[in-house]
């Protein structure tokens, strides 16, 4: 079989990558073996602050621009629904923290996001004496369903393969790039925290952090908006929320653990005051970066070997814009922002 490219990773990275070669004709196969869970355990949230620290997100109004569109074209694809948009309301608990909203609103960058005027109106549910600070232009994607979906749809088309890519019988020299019997022109690993067997790119500092997500059933909470405190609540529709997540950079197991249900726990029921039932628990490895820029661009000595990864906590919204530049780089040779290029660790 001769393909224009191999994709190693059939999440996130890898989906947006396959989309961008497909909108542009080439010819691909993609390979994954289920080993990662990262984009699964997702909340799939996109927005353009970050709200710990009142900063906006880095190229935020860049990647929002394409999240709708990528994501829609998608559901068209599909035929299915990847795209839920809402407000974020995170909740203010002291004069102090109104006051850091009411400055950081101010801001030009900030203000198209942040709505100045604190919302004082209150939620059943929600524990909210000091109102809450409303955050636009923010939603979801149905991580799951599109992984399932796009997986479904490649195997259809003969161009998915459920195995493990086995390094060790790559064979790349001079442009030329072989796999068993798979002859092609591009290979682009897109494995998450996979990237640590890649004997080609696992030089590359990855920064990896664990994090743990719970489901839980409330039926007389009802709401339609995320909800942010020390925990966000992601309202995913028949009574069910995500609650997340945990940040555990020594644990570099995909095994969910007791500790952070408890610390999740611990912070929802400091704003959450009605009754739920936990009826999940997921956990996942996100790909993080130290400078928190992604991994993107070509080996430094294997030609027309690429990478795309490092996504960190953002892959929804980073991925559509990276994998188009990576196909810029690949095929017109148009130099990556130096920020994202891999070559940055030369
Ligand atoms: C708890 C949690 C919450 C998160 N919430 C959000 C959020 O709300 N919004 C957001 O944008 N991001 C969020 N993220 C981050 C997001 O998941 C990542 O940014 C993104 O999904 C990473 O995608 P990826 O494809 O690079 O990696 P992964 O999702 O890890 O996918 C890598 C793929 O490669 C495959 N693979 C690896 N090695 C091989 C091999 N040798 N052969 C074949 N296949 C291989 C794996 O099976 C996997 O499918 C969250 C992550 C976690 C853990």
């Amino acid at each position: 079989m001769k393909v224009d490219y191999i994709i190693v990773g059939c999440s996130m990275a890898g989906i947006c990558m396959s989309e961008v070669l497909e909108s542009k004709g080439k010819s691909f196969i993609v390979f994954d073996d289920n080993s990662q869970n990262s984009s699964k355990v997702a909340g799939g949230v996109f927005n353009s602050v970050i709200l710990k620290r009142f900063t906006p997100v880095w190229n935020g109004d860049t990647q929002l621009e394409k999240v709708i569109p990528f994501y829609r074209k998608l559901e068209d694809k599909l035929d299915c629904k990847l795209v839920y948009l809402f407000d974020t309301y995170r909740v203010l608990n002291s004069v102090e923290e109104q006051n850091n909203w009411a400055a950081a609103s101010d801001k030009p960058v900030l203000n198209k996001y942040m709505q100045t005027e604190i919302i004082t109106d209150k939620i059943d549910g929600i524990n909210s004496e000091y109102g809450f600070g409303k955050l636009i232009k923010t939603g979801r994607i149905d991580t799951n369903i599109l992984i399932n979906k796009y997986r479904a749809y490649l195997s259809e088309k003969g161009q998915y393969l459920e195995e493990s890519f086995d390094y060790s019988v790559l064979y790349s020299k001079e442009g030329l790039i072989k796999y068993k019997d798979i002859e092609a022109t591009n290979i682009v690993f897109c494995e998450g925290y996979g990237l640590k067997n890649n004997p080609f790119f696992n030089y590359l500092p990855l920064n990896e952090v664990k994090g743990e997500v719970l489901t839980i059933k409330a039926p007389s909470l009802k709401v339609d908006k995320l909800i942010k405190a020390g925990v966000f609540v992601l309202p995913l529709g028949d009574d069910l929320y995500t609650v997340g997540a945990t940040f555990d950079w020594k644990d570099k197991s995909q095994n969910t653990r007791e500790q952070a249900r408890t610390q999740l726990k611990e912070k929802l029921d400091k704003f959450l005051i009605c009754p739920y039932e936990i009826v999940g628990q997921k956990a996942g490895i996100r790909p993080t970066t130290k400078d928190r820029r992604p991994f993107v661009g070509e080996h430094p000595q294997a030609k027309n070997m690429y990478i795309l990864n490092g996504l960190g906590t953002r892959g929804v919204m980073i991925g559509p814009m990276v994998s188009e530049e990576l196909y810029d780089l690949s095929e017109n040779n148009i130099p990556l922002d130096k920020e994202i290029d891999i070559k940055r660790f030369l």
